[in-house]
């Protein structure tokens, strides 16, 4: 057999934001794609119209573009396999329904909602398969006379698809292997509703994996229970020669491994679950994303793929281009992946520490223009930053740790003021102040080994004269290295926020 082109989709239904997992669904389709050199498909499942939220759409677009997730065809980028939307190929759906009703696949239903519930009532777990549809209004039980009369008179009615009872259906899954069960635990599904013309997500999506080829059904370990219907409906279709293969990817687990990730958990547990800030247009209610909580998409992206996937080797740090290389199926867990949180900040902390410190800054100076309206050399404000990022998680951690490079001290840390500044303090100051007046030039590792020889020469206490240095100019005993701090702020400004912190600080008595 020929090897087939490998065609992926990302089918989500539009009905709220995009949650992680469904984004590491579309990066795992994505990966798979692009490293078999085939193409990625989006594809918008909207045919619950019930469940429509309004900018849905967008925001998965949004989303995808933010991360990288290209796109090679879809609703935005056309196709030979088009339209991409659903609810824009009722003409394809209501055919292929026909085509089962012709061939004897699938039936019409008329059973009411009150109906269907009498029968529960009725009879104890109640399914509406091979033993209980002869009980019910159908086109099987009716006359064609009378099923016609029905439609005619405007009856609704959904088609269903007549499931062959007792067949043991095996799915064959590249990351569980082979998954049997039998077609009895399946009941005869809805393929199609006449009150809104519009077929089921089961019939919609099985359609249109055919039609447009789909070599490999990639998606989430909950859609494993409909993965006999994909083979059934194949079969019914006479497509099995072109069944896809199937993926189904590990669960995202909670943090603590208890329970599916569920979008509630982001709020309770202080991190966000979705891709990029969402406001519900009706109810208001806000979710928190990832962009906006001052993740970067390599590292979003980096952190999602290891959630189910390892490259076999404990290497962490993949860009997008290394996780195309690597990606396997092979090595994607069955077992859940946790959600640890806690990695992605880390992983945060890493993607910004490989920055260039120029790239960096351009990232801070939103942050800074926050802060202070004064203007900084672009410059000091990169060697500024890249002598803090080492401990950061986010960009806007850079303001609580390098803010002093901005604006001097308005208050000192009084309980560095406690243990450093001493009595003898301001004199000692008075003093550095005249040390690093003369030092030539004010350079880190000159200044270092002058103001440490004035100290030794003069038998200081080591750590109080430079703890109170760091007081006198950060505000606090906090910060890189001292002699950095210096060089970089200048001489002037070293001198003036001493000679203000002697003015300002009065010892307080332990
Ligand atoms: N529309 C389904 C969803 O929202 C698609 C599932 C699948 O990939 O088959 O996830």
């Amino acid at each position: 057999m020929m090897e087939r082109r490998v065609r992926v989709r990302f089918a989500p239904s539009p009905t709220g934001p995009l949650h992680i997992g469904g984004v590491r669904t579309a990066l795992y389709n994505y990966l798979f794609a692009r490293q078999q050199g085939g193409d990625m498909i989006l594809r918008i499942e909207d045919t619950d119209s019930t469940r429509f939220v309004p900018g849905a759409e967008e925001y998965i677009n949004e989303a995808l573009a933010w991360l990288g997730i290209g796109i090679d065809e879809g609703v935005r980028e056309g196709g030979a396999y088009g339209p991409y939307k659903q609810s824009e190929r009722r003409d394809i759906y209501r055919e292929h329904v026909q085509r089962l009703l012709d061939a004897g696949r699938a039936y019409i239903a008329f059973d009411t909602p009150a109906e269907l519930e009498a029968k529960r009532q009725e009879i104890k777990n109640f399914q509406y398969d091979a033993s209980t549809r002869g009980m019910m209004r159908n086109s099987l039980t009716l006359s064609p006379a009378e099923v016609e009369s029905l439609i005619a008179s405007g009856e609704k009615y959904v088609v269903r698809f007549k499931i062959e009872p007792n067949r043991d259906v095996t799915v064959h899954d590249l990351i569980r292997g082979d998954v049997t069960i039998n077609s009895s635990i399946l009941d005869d599904k809805v393929l199609y509703k006449s009150v809104d013309d519009l077929p089921t997500y089961h019939l919609a999506n099985i359609v249109d994996d055919h039609l447009m080829e789909v070599s490999h059904v990639i998606r989430g370990e909950e859609w494993l229970p409909s993965a006999p219907l994909h083979v059934l409906l194949y079969e019914a279709f006479g497509w099995t020669d072109s069944m896809p293969q199937f993926v189904h990817l590990p669960l995202l687990l909670k943090p603590d491994g208890k329970g599916k990730l569920s979008k509630r958990d982001g709020d309770r547990l202080g991190f966000p679950v979705f891709p990029l800030d969402w406001q519900d247009p009706v109810s208001g209610e806000r979710s928190s994303g990832y962009r906006e909580a001052g993740y970067l998409p390599q590292a979003v992206v980096n952190f999602l793929a290891l959630l189910g996937w390892n490259p076999g080797d404990d290497r962490e740090i993949l860009s997008m281009d290394d996780l195309i290389k690597e990606f396997s199926f092979e090595h994607c867990s069955k077992k859940g992946a946790k959600f640890d949180f806690e990695k992605g900040k880390w992983f945060n902390h890493e993607y910004l520490l490989a920055l260039p410190d120029r790239e960096l800054a351009q990232l801070f100076v939103p942050v800074l223009q926050q802060h202070t309206s004064a203007s900084f050399a672009e410059d000091y404000i990169t060697r500024a930053v890249g002598l803090v990022k080492s401990r950061i998680n986010f960009v806007k951690d850079l303001w609580d740790h390098a803010g002093f490079f901005f604006v001097r001290p308005e208050n000192y840390s009084e309980k560095d003021i406690r243990k450093r500044w001493k009595p003898e303090t301001p004199a000692i100051m008075r003093q550095l102040v005249e040390v690093l007046r003369g030092i030539e030039p004010f350079a880190s590792a000159h200044s270092e080994e002058v103001v440490l020889g004035w100290i030794k020469d003069n038998e200081y206490h080591l750590g109080n004269v430079m703890n109170a240095f760091r007081l006198a100019v950060v505000g606090e005993c906090k910060g890189p290295h001292m002699f950095d701090i210096a060089e970089l702020m200048g001489r002037d400004e070293t001198i003036a926020r001493i000679e203000l912190a002697i003015n300002r600080i009065q010892p307080i008595d332990a």
